[in-house]
């Protein structure tokens, strides 16, 4: 092979290995991660910021139990409802994690379902989310 074609050949394949819209796509994608990024980390402080307030509130009506100013039923439906907030939350602490250490690993974004790429418009306004919208619809179809 001439050298001068080997040449030519390299230098087209630098040129097309980093245009500009790769770049400009690769640059998108980092603001988006990092975008999504701060929202879970704000959403999981958030959770369990929220989390340690009602467990406190929780401690008080438990030292409250056996005074007449509050009756038993009310308590228990309080705790009750406490509970549920717990455990939504902990299934949504889970997915941020699981979110958070996707963004770690590069796959982030991808739907989990049909592995293409989630939009952003979704990613932002639900940053756990992990099916896109089409695999959503159909789980949500299947649900029904
Ligand atoms: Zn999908």
């Amino acid at each position: 092979m001439p050298k001068s074609v080997a040449t030519r050949t390299s230098a087209a394949r630098i040129v097309a290995s980093s245009s500009f819209a790769g770049n400009g796509m690769k640059a998108e994608r980092t603001r988006e991660l990092t975008h999504c990024r701060k929202t879970l980390v704000t959403q999981r402080e958030e959770i369990l910021e929220h989390a340690h307030r009602t467990s406190e509130r929780e401690l008080d009506i438990d030292r409250d139990d056996f005074s007449d100013e509050l009756d038993t039923a009310s308590s228990e439906s309080i705790l009750a409802f406490a509970g549920q907030i717990r455990e939504r939350e902990q299934r949504l602490l889970h997915k941020i994690d699981h979110s958070l250490k996707k963004i770690e690993m590069g796959t982030y974004g991808e739907c989990a379902e049909c592995g293409e790429e989630i939009g952003f418009a979704r990613l932002k306004a639900r940053p756990v989310a992990n099916l896109c919208i089409d695999c959503k619809v159909d789980q949500e179809r299947l649900e029904d």
